[in-house]
């Protein structure tokens, strides 16, 4: 009930998105202007915010989703000890900040699909300790860089020795740490080391680097963490499952629904031809944004004979071709003589002139006729992409 009011006000928002006429189908019109069924949408938000909040989703296969520390375990904002990051850019920076007593650089990696992070830790110019972490496929390298940068707060929690300075060339996850409003649960942890450590009379410091800048540290941490990432066979060291995988992981579920909505729908029979598929078509339709004669086309509710004659604007839904075969899309693509063997369509476009029906299907002619050839060679959907994108 609720999603047949939903589906009222979507139709014609999507119709008027895309151009279409008011007699398009719910399906045809979701479809071309790129919006997914409104109730599906809500369904979307309810499971992030639940997932948010702990409860389990079927899809996540029982992985605990990663959260954002309560506000009331962070520090009071007096208590806050103030932190920031020095960017090095060049040589002489970096000199000038390579004279702390243990320096750790840390990285994190993607390498074929898997996730890794690592630190490697130097004592003047030897290194005297390296760490591997390993990630799920799922985790993102923002968290491993992460990761690597609260396990270097543990290790030197334990070290004896009183300035440490931190290499990381990640910008977001040094950022994230140093902004006391952001209750990742790794920078939370990070926050709360760096801080009883200076409270022990050690001075911790970070530093942003460029990454592959020849470094001999960081190129080194580069290495662990790819190594880590594609070695590893024990058990993650950090497993929480990011948002972001959780967002995906429920836009995949909606997206089935929808195609299997759209498929098995009754109507939408002509952008079916173009678009058999609502999962590819979503994900390109914002590249070709389908409005006026392309969505006229896509639709089979525009200049056609036969849809004319269905509304009675037409008497005879006839094509040009031969009187008693109905002209609609399907003709004019797959059988119809005139329209796509007979004219050269680049030129053609430079000289429509005529009325304002005529113009959009001469127009469309064009497209169709490149259609038909790239037909031959690709599946619709790919034929269609390939067409549109602007050259
Ligand atoms: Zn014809």
């Amino acid at each position: 009930m609720v999603r047949k009011q939903f589906e009222v006000v979507q139709r014609g928002i999507a119709q008027k998105q895309c151009g279409a006429y008011r007699t398009v189908s719910l399906n045809a019109a979701l479809l071309l202007a790129g919006m997914l069924p409104l109730d599906l949408r809500v369904r979307e938000v309810a499971s992030l915010y639940e997932a948010k909040k702990g409860v389990s989703l079927r899809k996540l296969s029982g992985r605990e989703v990663e959260r954002m520390a309560p506000a009331l375990e962070a520090p009071h904002p007096a208590e806050r000890m103030s932190l920031e990051f020095i960017s090095l850019h060049d040589q002489e920076t970096l000199d000038r900040n390579s004279e702390h007593e243990i320096r750790i650089f840390t990285d994190g990696s993607r390498i074929e699909g898997k996730v890794g992070a690592a630190l490697s830790l130097w004592r003047g110019g030897t290194e005297t300790l390296t760490r591997k972490l390993a990630l799920p496929v799922y985790s993102t390298v923002y968290q491993a860089e992460l990761l690597a940068l609260c396990e270097a707060t543990r290790i030197a929690s334990k070290t004896k020795a009183t300035s440490f300075g931190v290499y990381s060339d990640s910008k977001a996850a040094l950022q994230t740490i140093v902004n006391h409003g952001c209750l990742h649960p790794l920078a939370v942890e990070t926050r709360r080391n760096i801080k009883s450590m200076s409270l022990q009379g050690k001075v911790f410091t970070l530093h942003w680097i460029k990454a592959h800048a020849g470094l001999e540290g960081n190129e080194r941490a580069d290495h662990l963490a790819k190594e880590a990432a594609v070695g590893s066979k024990k058990r993650p060291d950090y497993d929480l499952c990011p948002v972001s995988h959780v967002r995906r992981t429920i836009r995949m579920e909606t997206l089935e629904v929808w195609n299997h909505r759209y498929a098995t729908g009754s109507t939408a029979s002509t952008t079916k031809i173009f678009f058999p598929d609502a999962v590819t078509a979503y994900r390109m339709i914002r590249k070709i944004v389908p409005r006026g004669t392309t969505t006229q086309f896509m639709t089979g509710h525009g200049g056609f004979s036969e849809y004319l004659t269905r509304f009675r604007c037409k008497e005879d839904p006839s094509c040009q071709c031969e009187p008693g075969v109905p002209e609609n899309v399907a003709h004019l693509i797959l059988q119809c003589p005139i329209n796509f063997l007979s004219r050269d369509p680049f030129r053609e476009q430079e000289e429509v002139k005529g009325a304002p029906l005529e113009k959009s299907r001469q127009l469309c002619d064009v497209w169709f006729r490149s259609y038909q050839l790239l037909k031959l060679e690709f599946d619709s959907s790919a034929a269609i992409l390939f067409l549109f994108q602007p050259s």
